[in-house]
């Protein structure tokens, strides 16, 4: 069974056993026998792998009943198959942490994912995606303000999200899967912030738009429409931009951005689905960003990528009640014990001063 973990760790490490006994020292033949349980590695030997491998020794001693089903990659037209397993294995590792914790703690305070109630059960047309998103605003009881923490509004509702830094680089957004029947979301960690949240509400469109599109919608264009929606409702966008523009300032948009966490590409985009420019405007709008290259990458200041924060509460909230310790808590947040206690000292030393 630590063979499956070696060989899990190795595809996620994106590594051939020529190339992990290159790094390890250790030959790949004996690689081999490791991986198909003929031979256990000593001590030694585990702590060069994990050390070649970026995982903590503990990780192959981990029993892993994750199965990612329903891979969707987005934006992914040409990913070799060594890509996916990288970003698959980072995944389900990522999952498992999570779901020890969970086993972890006596109540679970995460529900499990259900659509809101109301939700139209047939969309005819791109604008009937409005009312779609809207009724999840109004059942999540979010209001029409911008949402500030995207991750943790979904993972509060039952969607797990994770950020994967293995994505970066490649001409990649993110996944969505399911574990067991929880659906999974997976955003590139140093995208900027605007991205992530468009991955994650088109996500949610997918799970939203599910059986109900008429056949003569097209999906991806569905869900972003709803990605639109739901991060700015249209009687919110009316509000900011008025009915009818015929130009939109970039440093309005700039504004904009920061205040909604929506792109100002997406800005545009939700102003033509609204009529709020027209179709001549909306042209207008596009030559001028492609004119300034701003269509792969927004001037001025970037939006800061989103910090999942419920994982990392419910570790220390574990840690606090004695159900683990120290090292547990280590493992669970993938790091060495010595960076997990300054992580610790930190947060203690920032909570004296918060009540001083
Ligand atoms: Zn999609």
């Amino acid at each position: 069974m630590i063979g499956e973990r070696i060989k899990q760790a190795r595809k996620a490490a994106g590594l051939s056993m020529r190339q992990l006994a290159e790094k390890t020292g250790v030959s790949a033949m004996a690689i081999s026998k490791y991986e198909h349980n003929k031979n256990t590695p000593s001590s030694t030997v585990l702590l060069a792998l994990s050390q070649a491998l970026d995982v903590r020794v503990d990780y192959f001693f981990r029993q892993s009943k994750v199965v990612l089903r329903d891979v969707e990659y987005r934006k992914h037209p040409k990913l070799s198959k060594k890509i996916l397993s990288k970003i698959e294995g980072d995944v389900i590792e990522q999952v498992e942490r999570y779901l020890m914790l969970e086993e972890i703690l006596p109540t679970n305070p995460i529900s499990r994912f259900t659509l809101p109630k109301g939700l139209k059960s047939r969309v005819e047309s791109y604008d009937d995606i409005e009312d779609i998103a809207n009724t999840f605003r109004r059942e999540w009881k979010l209001g029409c303000n911008p949402v500030p923490d995207l991750t943790d509004t979904l993972e509060e509702r039952g969607i797990k999200v994770f950020l994967s830094g293995v994505l970066h680089g490649e001409k990649f957004d993110g996944l969505a899967a399911k574990v067991d029947d929880a659906p999974v979301i997976v955003v590139d960690k140093y995208k900027p912030g605007d991205r992530q949240r468009f991955t994650l509400a088109h996500e949610l469109g997918h799970l939203a738009l599910q059986g109900r599109l008429a056949d003569n919608l097209d999906e991806e264009k569905a869900a972003h429409r709803f990605a639109g929606a739901f991060l700015v409702p249209a009687k919110e966008a009316i509000k900011e931009l008025g009915k009818s523009r015929s130009w939109l300032e970039p440093a309005e948009l700039h504004v904009l951005k920061h205040t909604y966490g929506f792109s100002m590409r997406g800005w545009i985009y939700r102003a033509s689905d609204l009529g709020i420019l027209n179709r001549h405007a909306a042209r207008k709008m596009w030559d001028y960003f492609r004119a300034n290259n701003w269509v792969e990458t927004e001037p001025g200041e970037q939006l800061p990528p989103e910090q999942p924060k419920l994982f990392k509460q419910l570790v220390f909230h574990a840690l606090a009640e004695d159900l683990i310790g120290d090292s547990k808590a280590a493992e669970l947040l993938a790091m060495p014990i010595v960076e997990f206690r300054k992580l610790r000292m930190v947060e203690a030393s920032e909570q004296t001063t918060a009540n001083q």
